[in-house]
Formats: structure tokens, sequence, C-alpha cells
């Protein structure tokens, strides 16, 4: 029998039934369907105060691996993440982890993408001096158009620094993004048994902290000859943390060293060099000029707005070239140590010098470097030979000076030549060298 066929056989029982029923019955049935009618029709929300409640047990056995929790690396999380927001414009997205013996070159053939372009990064790069020797453990980011066109580099150097690349105009426009994170101060102390280099390590300071304290007091004082047993050392370190975690850049602040017969103190200044408690200055000062003699002639000067001569853009000069010829000592301008040093497709062989946390310095297109990575120098010192190496229209010496990471004219920057704290900037000094010495746990007038 068809099914529609027996649903109206059932309807018509079901009204013959109803009309059957006695008249109490019936209005039963219809208050009853009213009844139900109207229960339905009750909002839900009248429940809401009365959340259901119900046990949730999670397998913890599950999650744990001995005693400890399995966490996922942050980063997988943050890769997940971007894969909830697809990518429909065809680039590629290209995340490397630098490792022993990966160059620039070598991943851009792998991906295809121009060795010119690798060319006109590399000039984008002389201002910085980054990409020529990418380091293991060195984040890479590209993004590639379909038709392989390089849209950006990204250059994660460190915790402090990254570099960006991006292609506008047909041109790679550079920015350096640089985390300043927090300074905190750490408090080193101890006496004297055996050399100082010894007991300054077990103190806590490092190899290149110790040679900042030696290299401040030098011309006071002799770690040789006149440190005894006994003798006590107070050194006052700030050190660079970037998102809580140590940078490993650091900067000795105070120093302060008890013989029997004497006191000897150091504070560095804002400009990077060390002075007693009375401002009487201690490192060298700094000399204008890289060169020796008399100053040798400038064959173009510093122009943040030069147009450059081939490509008719801005090229902003960010140093004064000096006409040398090739061989030329080059002396370092003052005391610190050896950034970086190497070869670079555009700058040649440079050199890089950090004097203290505000001020550094440097030489490209060099014949010859005579200093290394790490290396601590004082003012004067011979650090290289000029010459014509990398993107140079002739034997010239490139020199730059930068005030906290910008580069500025270094014939006309206000360098701290004089040989004790200038008047103006006294009142800061002794403000400085007391909050130094009351974390120390010292006082002047015991000095
Ligand atoms: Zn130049």
């Amino acid at each position: 029998m068809p099914l529609l066929l027996q649903v109206k056989i059932f309807f018509r029982k079901l009204l013959i039934f109803i009309n059957h029923l006695p008249r109490l019955h019936f209005w039963m049935v219809i208050g009853l369907l009213m009844f139900l009618l109207f229960i339905s029709l009750i909002p839900a929300e009248l429940n809401h105060e009365q959340p259901i409640k119900r046990e949730l047990t999670l397998p913890i056995s599950d999650a744990l691996q001995g005693e400890y929790a399995i966490a996922e690396p942050l980063n997988a999380i943050r890769a997940d993440h971007n894969k909830l927001f697809p990518d429909f414009s065809g680039n590629r997205n290209i995340d490397i982890t630098i490792s022993g013996g990966d160059t620039l070159s070598a991943i851009f053939s792998r991906e295809g993408i121009s060795a010119a372009v690798l060319q006109d990064l590399l000039e984008a790069d002389a201002e910085h001096l980054r990409l020529s020797n990418l380091l293991p453990g060195q984040e890479v980011h590209l993004l590639v158009s379909p038709d392989n066109q390089l849209l950006s580099l990204k250059v994660v150097i460190d915790r402090v620094h990254t570099l960006t690349f991006v292609l506008k105009d047909g041109e790679y426009i550079s920015d350096m993004q640089v985390k300043e994170g927090e300074w905190r101060n750490s408090y080193y102390h101890g006496s004297v048994t055996g050399s100082f280099y010894v007991s300054a390590k077990r103190a806590g300071l490092t190899g290149s902290q110790i040679q900042q304290v030696s290299g401040a007091l030098q011309e006071k004082f002799d770690f040789n000859r006149q440190l005894r047993a006994g003798d006590t050392f107070h050194v006052l370190v700030a050190k660079q943390y970037v998102e809580g975690v140590y940078s490993f850049d650091s900067e000795v602040l105070a120093i302060l060293i008890r013989t029997r017969s004497a006191t000897y103190t150091a504070f560095l200044n804002e400009d990077g060099r060390y002075y007693d408690k009375n401002g009487k200055g201690l490192s060298k000062a700094f000399r204008r000029y890289p060169t020796n003699g008399k100053p040798p002639r400038i064959s173009s000067p510093f122009n943040p707005h030069r147009l450059h001569p081939i490509t008719k853009r801005v090229s902003p000069h960010n140093g004064t070239d000096f006409a040398v010829v090739v061989g030329t000592k080059v002396h370092a301008v003052g005391d610190g140590v050896v950034i970086r040093a190497g070869f670079h497709p555009a700058a040649g062989n440079y050199v890089v010098i950090k004097h203290g946390r505000k001020y550094t310095s440097r030489v490209l297109h060099l014949s010859k470097i005579l200093v290394h990575k790490g290396q601590r120098v004082e003012m004067g010192q011979v650090i290289a030979l000029s010459g014509n190496t990398g993107r140079s229209t002739g034997p010239h010496l490139h020199y730059e000076f930068h005030v906290y990471n910008k580069p500025v004219n270094p014939m006309t920057v206000d360098l701290p030549l004089s040989q004790e704290v200038p008047k103006k900037d006294i009142k800061a000094f002794n403000k400085r060298r007391d909050s130094s010495l009351r974390e120390m746990g010292e006082t002047l007038s015991d000095l």
C-alpha cells in the first residue's frame, strides 16, 4: 500500500476516533494540546541563570612526559596561526635558518631568484654591512612573487637587530630595526688573589668587561705591578636585556680599585669615555682624522642628500672620502672594540669600531685589515691600510662616524676632544657618578 494512502487512512481513523470521544474527553485533548503549545512558546532565557554543570576530566597522563608537560614551541604555534589566513596572491614565504656554509647567493639560486637581485641588495646593504657574512643561527625570511621576483628580505641578525629590504619602485629600500630593550646594572666585586684577570673572572666579569676595566684605568694604574693580594676591586656593569634575555651587550659604568696606599676610580660619561671622580679624563680623547700627519684632502664630503651619479636617485654619502694613496696607514679615532671586520662587495674590506654605547666609526675600501673582530684597540692604533676594494672609483679612504647608530658628518660632529668633562656636562656627570657609587654601596667621601 502506498505510504500516502496509509497516512490518509490514519488521519481519517484519528478524526473518527476524536469525533466519537465523550465531550469531556474531547475538551481534555484540546486543553492538553493548548498547554503543550504554550510551554513550547516560553522563551529559553528564563532558564539562563542555571547553567549546566558537567565534570570534565582530561587524560592528563597523555600530556605529560616524565614530569613535564610537552609544550609546543612558540614559533610552531605562530606558523599554524598564519595558516588560518591563507595567502591567495601566489607569493611564496620562505623561512630559512642559516647553517654553516649557507650564503645568500646559494639560497637565491636554490629558490630561482636572479643573481642581479643579490647585487642590488648588496648595494642597499652598503649602509649596514650585514648581508656579506650571514652567521649560523640567523633567520632569513624571503617573500617571492609567482614570477620569482624577490619582494622582500628580512634578516634577523641577533636579538637586537633586524634588517629588512623591501622592493619599492624597482629598488630595494633597507630598514634596520634596533630593539633597545632594557639596561640593568650588575655589581661585581672581589679581592685580588693571583692575577687581576683570574680574580675578576672569579667575581663574574667576562673577558671583554675585564678588558674594559683595565683599558679605562691603564693610564693611571698598572694592573700587573701595582696590584697586591688582598687589594679589592668593585665594578658596576650595565647589561642589555631584550625581551627579558641578556643580549650579551654590556658596558662597564664604574670602577673602584682599593690598594693599600690609594683608591682609583673611573666613571663612564655620556660621551663614552672614562673620567675619574673629579671629572678628569682617563681615556685618550678622540681624534678628528683616521690618518696621521696633516689632514688629507677631502675628495667627497659627507652628504645625506647626494644624488647617485648613475641612478640619479637620492643615495646618501654616509661618510667623508679622503684622497689618499693605497697603503696609507689608517688609525683608530678613539679607544674601542672592533665589532666587525671583513669583506663586503660594495664596501670592500672594512672595519667597524664601537667606542662605548654612543659612538661607532667605520673605514671602508681598505687594502689590508690589521685587526680582528673582538679586538680592543686604542686611539691612534694602526688598524688597516687604505685601498681601493669593493665598489670604488679610485684609491681613497671612506670614513664614517655614527652617533647612536646614525651616521653624522665626521668633520663637524661634536667629538669629545678635551681632557675633562666639559663644564656644561659636569652636573649630569656628578649625578651619574653618585648614583653608580650608591649602587656599589660606596660614598664619595669615602674615596
Ligand atoms: Zn665614500
